[in-house]
């Protein structure tokens, strides 16, 4: 972060704006909306300034002296020289210093901003691209009504009261959170604020404010890898959840779209190597919800697939905990789509089956015959080490040894790398192309479309050997 944003209160404070131009009677208009009293010093007073009111205009030009009293400057000169000066004083006394458009002599720059009032968005690229910060804020604006103001006014009117009648702070923050997104925020958009005012009581009423009841345990599939491959409702969950848990396979991308403030407690594994077994899971999660927190468990792709979801919700339905299941993209789903490879196609395949390559005690318990059928998809999860066991078997039960085979590396993500070759070359290729787990297995003849179909490159790309 080349800049940090911080929110300057100016009520009262005495403000220089040197320069009177159209550029500086912008500035002069912000600094006014935030309640600063501003002096305004420039030798010509230009047309849009001349008209305002409430200002101190001293007709001069700039000398150092003219600086101390205020507690920031904005330089909005034509003239480098002033601006330059300006810059040169300010810095010596530490006095915030912006020169319009000139970052290099600014101790800060100005944001582009979303004005909801009392809710304000500030957006900046660091000066590096203006415009970008501008489209995201006319996107910005588009998507927040400018009723939030408003809303946020009746938070603010009810914040203490909220704050005596519900002691715990967790329920405080679900009480706000169904505040912000229901109907009494649906009222205050649509004009109805008394509506939404006595909702809010009513709501507020309800509440048994000294209940610390209310965990719950959110089963999130958090997908492949790519973050805006999660559902919109699993980002919502995830950004209310007061604790994370989440495994190996789930990106950092992804865990740092939770609350900044919210805990989050690694409980991966990796093949032989597991680092909170199973059942302890299962129940760190009811004893999570059991404190009061709602926990959001991210797993990998989708939890029911391959995921051992069920498992952690029986634990959890057992000791009478709530919790909801959001499906994620599985990685079948996802590694399929980003290689360019259909798992079903009228010419090739007709169904598909999902199996797991993991191999208890050194075998694969697979039924060969059915995955050696034609005319199907085969995918195979965690295949990776028993791949080559996997492509002699198919073989064994009747494979044809030049049928395609896709092995996908960190599919979706910047990192995937496809290997393809068949049945009798890949296990070969896997070695030579230094492949590393998550990696997932498609076979059937549909991998042939690849090459045809395959648009998205991550930085590792593409080594096709059919
Ligand atoms: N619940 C998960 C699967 C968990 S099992 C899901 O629905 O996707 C873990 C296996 O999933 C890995 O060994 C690998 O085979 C596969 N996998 C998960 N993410 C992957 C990715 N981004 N690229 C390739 N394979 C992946």
């Amino acid at each position: 972060m080349d800049y940090l944003p911080i929110f300057f209160n100016l009520k009262e404070q005495h403000c220089l704006v040197v320069g009177a131009g159209d550029i500086a009677a912008r500035k002069i208009e912000l600094l006014s909306r935030a309640g600063a009293k501003i002096t305004v010093l420039a030798q010509e007073i230009g047309e849009a300034v001349g008209a305002m009111q409430y200002l101190t205009i001293q007709q001069k030009s700039f000398v150092p002296d003219d600086l101390s009293q205020f507690k920031l400057v904005i330089s909005a000169t034509n003239n480098p020289e002033t601006n330059a000066l300006v810059a040169k004083t300010a810095t010596e006394q530490s006095i915030p210093v912006n020169v319009v458009d000139n970052p290099g002599l600014s101790s800060f720059i100005f944001p582009a901003i979303v004005d909801r009032s009392p809710i304000v968005i500030a957006i900046s690229s660091g000066g590096s691209a203006p415009v970008l910060a501008r489209l995201l804020r006319a996107k910005l604006e588009s998507l927040i009504p400018p009723a939030y103001g408003r809303l946020a006014c009746l938070a603010d009117r009810y914040r203490d009261k909220v704050k005596q009648h519900v002691k715990h702070v967790p329920l405080r923050r679900i009480f706000w959170e169904t505040v912000f997104q229901g109907n009494i925020a649906e009222q205050v958009f649509s004009g109805n604020e008394q509506i939404a005012e006595n909702l809010l009581i009513q709501s507020l009423n309800a509440i048994d404010g000294n209940d610390n009841n209310y965990g719950e345990v959110y089963l999130i599939g958090a997908g492949p890898g790519a973050a805006d491959l999660l559902t919109f409702r699993a980002l919502r969950l995830l950004q209310q959840a007061d604790v994370v848990v989440y495994d190996r396979l789930v990106s950092d991308e992804i865990i740092d779209l939770a609350r900044r403030d919210a805990e989050k407690i690694y409980v991966g594994k990796q093949r032989q190597n597991h680092s909170l077994p199973q059942p302890d899971i299962n129940q760190l999660l009811a004893d999570l919800a059991k404190s009061g927190k709602r926990v959001a468990r991210l797993k990998g792709g989708d939890p029911f697939i391959f995921g051992r979801g069920g498992e952690e919700i029986e634990t959890l339905m057992a000791q009478g905990i709530p919790f909801q299941v959001v499906p994620g993209i599985t990685a079948a789903s996802g590694c399929a789509s980003y290689a360019g490879i259909p798992l079903t196609h009228r010419d090739h395949a007709q169904s598909c089956v999902f199996v797991t390559g993991h191999l208890k005690d050194d075998r694969v318990n697979l039924n060969w015959k059915q995955l050696s059928l034609p005319n199907q998809t085969v995918v195979i999860y965690m295949g990776l080490v028993g791949l080559e066991l996997i492509c002699a078997a198919l073989i064994a039960h009747g494979s044809p040894k030049d049928l395609p085979i896709a092995l996908i590396q960190q599919g979706t993500t910047d990192k995937q790398k496809i290997v393809t070759g068949t049945l009798a070359t890949l296990p070969g290729l896997v070695v030579d192309e230094g492949i590393k787990a998550p990696t997932l297995i498609i076979i059937g003849t549909v991998v042939s479309l690849h090459d045809k179909l395959s648009w998205f490159t991550g930085t590792l790309g593409d080594s096709s050997n059919v």
